[in-house]
């Protein structure tokens, strides 16, 4: 993930060095450890299938910077159908799958400091140039992560979920 110039920090007083532009998670939420090894279950690192039953993609949800500078980006997975998994899968590798019109989807990571949660939102997945993950667009509903995408966020804003991020409650 990229990173930019450090920041004080209003949570511990110190100064860290990185303020990230992104965050990843490993798995969809439906994920869990008793699933590791189960028959029609895999998790690989760009795509998961939970009882040949959910498919699922990994996927790059950027919300545009107002400020100077790089824009930041939620890693999430996508809950897609079968049919529209397949067809992900059969193109990945072909150019042509660039020209694919998007994928619905169900957004399936929750991600934090957003209430509502995040989970189940309704988007649009868009295909990227082989080697690159697709760009999830949301549903332009009033949900706070969805108006973030439209309108962009703030430096500070990144900050702050830096400061959750790096200091999580336990
Ligand atoms: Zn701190």
């Amino acid at each position: 993930m990229t990173t930019d110039l450090g920041f004080d920090c209003s949570c511990c007083g110190r100064h860290h060095d990185d303020l990230p532009l992104g965050y990843g998670t490993f798995a969809p939420a439906f994920w869990h450890e008793g699933l590791a090894g189960k028959p029609g279950t895999v998790l690989g690192d760009e795509q998961c299938v939970i009882d040949r039953e959910h498919f699922f993609i990994r996927a790059r949800l950027v919300l545009p910077t107002l400020d100077d500078g790089d824009d930041f980006e939620w890693g999430v997975w996508v809950s897609l159908s079968e049919a529209n998994f397949a067809r992900v899968t059969e193109l990945w590798t072909n150019p042509a799958r660039e020209q694919e019109p998007p994928y619905f989807g169900w957004l399936a990571t929750e991600l934090p400091t957003y209430e509502p949660t995040t989970l189940n939102l309704k988007t649009n997945l868009h295909s990227q140039p082989v080697g690159v993950r697709p760009t999830v667009e949301l549903e332009p509903t009033d949900h706070p992560l969805a108006v973030e995408q439209r309108t962009g966020i703030t430096r500070s804003r990144v900050q702050a979920i830096a400061e959750l991020l790096l200091h999580p409650t336990p």
